[in-house]
């Protein structure tokens, strides 16, 4: 029985938190596990703000860097003695940050991005394999750049499945294994990232490779509950989903499940368990190729949206002909359609509002068409709606377009 445990930035962000994880890894003991760690919550954002400000060359570098320092160096110095040689592994990553710092930056923002993010996963596993080390969890640190291989698209690599799976069948041989969540490396070696959020996709990857029992991803809420608690009150948490809807939930907004994870577990038919790193007595949910018993409306809201409507400046109809030159438009914008809909003279598309793509798309767009467009609209989605359900969601809101299949109906909200 192998598991792989995947625990998010939330559940290691200060020295309680880790006793916390501990705690749980101590109920692993003796058992083949893998366990999966994200940076420290925040890290990645304050290292995006490293990145940024580097390539900028502004004033404010080095204080950024201290500022990601004393939070690490504050979880040490709860966690160890002084002398503990997790100083000086941790000394030694920060001076490479530095020595990346002191270099001109690389032409390539995402090179330079891939190069300084990824070392928030090796700070954290560090910490944690150190950590449960002095608690008597001999573990080994596996670097995951060792074996998850990618291409060269770096902030959002694609993995050479092939190759990974034969290192990762080469590299984790022992357990308990520590390793970084997020972080892989291309051909050359440079290290690369698989997109915000990645870390669940290393789980599923290591998972797949190895044909593991089951993954359990260990988040700040019960499991994955069946609407947005920011948006609906009294949300239920939901007891099973299964792998296909799990994929669909993943697809409309639901940010619990990291879109790339579930499709190598369910290939592998291997279960993923969302559960609390705060109630860890709880279950939660189970993610398996099982139907539940009772299908229940689940809602879906996805922010920050833009609704855009294409017609033609003499008003006559949209055709095929029409329809194709958007669509290449769109793919050289490298924009994803998240709804679409036709009528005889007019076709809307509702898509992220994605700060450095839309104003671009929409300016090409005006070259040959009419184009309006509605920003901070959020789109809506209810799985398995019933009238209710769709009341709830409508209720004193203007819609500005909607759309119902079968088993989807979505919405467009001003
Ligand atoms: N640390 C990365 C992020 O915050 C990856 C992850 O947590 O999954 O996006």
């Amino acid at each position: 029985m192998i598991k792989v445990l995947k625990f998010g930035g939330a559940s290691i962000k200060n020295s309680k938190r880790i006793e916390n994880v501990f705690s749980i890894i101590d109920k692993y003991k003796g058992q083949k596990i893998i366990i999966v760690f994200s940076a420290i919550a925040n890290i990645t954002n304050l290292l995006e703000d490293l990145v940024e400000l580097y390539v900028n060359r502004e004033a404010g570098v080095k204080n950024k860097l201290l500022e990601i320092k004393a939070i690490h160096f504050g979880i040490l110095d709860n966690l160890f003695n002084k002398n503990d040689k997790v100083y000086e592994k941790i000394n030694n990553i920060f001076d490479e940050i530095d020595l990346i710092l002191d270099a001109k930056p690389h032409k390539i923002f995402s090179f330079n991005y891939d190069q300084i993010v990824s070392k928030g996963e090796l700070l954290s596993s560090i910490i944690l394999s150190d950590y449960l080390n002095l608690k008597k969890i001999n573990n080994s640190l596996l670097d995951s750049r060792d074996f998850i291989k990618t291409d060269s698209k770096f902030q959002n690599a694609k993995i050479d499945w092939l190759l990974t799976k034969k290192k990762i069948k080469e590299k984790i041989t022992n357990f308990p294994i520590v390793t970084q969540g997020f972080v892989g490396s291309d051909m050359s070696n440079n290290p690369t990232t698989l997109g915000r959020e990645g870390s669940d996709f290393t789980a599923a990857i290591i998972a797949n490779s190895l044909d593991v029992d089951e993954v359990i991803i260990w988040k700040d809420v019960n499991g994955v509950l069946n609407a947005d608690p920011r948006y609906f009150d009294n949300p239920l948490l939901l007891d099973n989903i299964s792998f296909s809807e799990a994929i669909e939930l993943a697809f409309y907004g639901a940010k619990v499940i990291h879109p790339k994870t579930i499709q190598p577990l369910q290939q592998k038919n291997i279960p993923l368990s969302v559960r609390s790193f705060l109630n860890y007595e709880n279950t939660g949910t189970i993610i398996n190729s099982s139907e539940p018993k009772d299908i229940i409306p689940l809602y879906i809201v996805k922010e920050n949206q833009v609704l855009i409507s294409i017609s033609d400046n003499n008003l006559s109809f949209i055709v095929e002909k029409h329809l194709s030159w958007i669509f290449s438009v769109l793919s050289k914008h490298d924009v994803s359609l998240n709804l679409m809909q036709n009528s005889a003279v007019s076709f809307s598309i509702c898509v992220d509002n994605i700060k450095h793509k839309i104003p671009s798309l929409i300016e090409e767009l005006s070259n040959k068409f009419t184009v309006f467009y509605n920003e901070k609209v959020e789109l809506f989605t209810i799985r398995h709606y019933n009238s209710l359900s769709i009341e709830r969601v409508i209720k004193n809101k203007q819609i500005l377009l909607q759309q119902k299949s079968r088993n989807t109906v979505q919405f467009i909200v001003a």
